[in-house]
């Protein structure tokens, strides 16, 4: 706790572009925030450790950790591998104990989940998803995550969800574009991510007029994605965040267009009325991933491991 007796927890958002951390105890007090980019992980890590080294000198010591991770990441406690980072596009991050050396450099108990179940949790603590009990997170930026908590806890399964490769029906006479994603090309995160918006249209989303047909071909991608949510996991309510989403333009059309799709089958009010806060932005903005980590550290849901 801090010097006024205030639990303090400490948080890592691991992206794959930069690293945020922060100590706190909530979107009203998030201390001390830094920033580092991604670049190998010895360095990186040393940083992120060297930060919360002089955190704790300035506003006492956390009671504990949290690190919500860009992945793959193993999340399965009886795994020899349990808190790598496993077989990630950024080679240089492949199997990178990431949990084991930061509860060894910091001597404290740390959380560890995928960035975009952080951020579910994040959004069920303090946002979008307070009083829902099955809900999710999908991050629509430089690539397509989905967070989601069933019953109250966080989805991990076998490996975690991994929404963004989901594959969709397509017209290729519509859209003859091959698809951005290095494993699957056409996947969701292929057809709808950042990246594969700028291929496509040869700018990327905020350079986009909003009148722009990419915007309608990104609204059937992304409502295609999320009626396959809808079916297999029926949540309460679907968060999208993510830069992409910043053009709040997409939601109405995201709700018609799932409305279309699903064509009268789930005959739910809230989820067909396109007024409804069903589809919405998430109530942390871009902050969810960073306090996600802070809830990770101190929510009940956290899998906390001693050091
Ligand atoms: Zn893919």
């Amino acid at each position: 706790m801090d010097r006024s007796g205030t639990t303090i927890w400490g948080g890592i958002e691991a992206g794959g572009t930069k690293f945020v951390c922060a100590v706190g105890s909530g979107p009203q007090d998030l201390r001390d925030q830094a920033v580092f980019p991604t670049t190998s992980p010895a360095e990186t890590l040393e940083r992120v450790i060297a930060y919360f080294r002089g955190s704790r000198a300035r506003h006492g010591p956390v009671q504990g950790m949290g690190i919500a991770s860009f992945g793959p990441v193993d999340l399965n406690p009886s795994s020899p591998r349990y808190g790598f980072i496993t077989n990630t596009p950024k080679d240089l991050w492949s199997n990178t104990d990431i949990l084991g050396i930061i509860r060894q450099e910091l001597e404290t108990p740390v959380a560890l989940d995928t960035d975009v179940n952080a951020a579910a949790l994040a959004e069920q603590t303090w946002g979008a998803a307070q009083g829902l009990n099955t809900f999710v997170y999908l991050t629509v930026g430089t690539g397509i995550g989905g967070g989601a908590m069933v019953n109250g806890r966080l989805l991990h399964g076998r490996l975690h969800p991994e929404m963004g490769h989901m594959r969709l029906p397509r017209d290729i006479r519509n859209d003859p574009f091959a698809g951005s994603c290095p494993y699957h090309g056409d996947c969701l995160e292929g057809l709808a991510a950042g990246p594969a918006l700028l291929e496509r249209w040869g700018r990327a989303g905020p350079h986009l007029p909003r009148d722009h047909p990419a915007w309608i071909l990104e609204a059937r991608y992304l409502a295609l994605g999320l009626v396959n949510i809808i079916c297999i996991l029926s949540p309460e309510r679907i968060i999208l965040g993510g830069g992409v989403m910043e053009n709040t333009d997409l939601f109405p059309r995201i709700r018609r267009e799932v409305k279309n799709l699903l064509n009268g089958y789930v005959n739910i009010r809230e989820i067909l009325d396109v007024e409804s806060d069903y589809i919405v932005p998430p109530g942390l903005g871009d902050r969810a991933g960073l306090l996600g980590a802070i809830a990770l550290a101190g929510g009940p849901m956290s899998r906390k491991t001693g050091t």
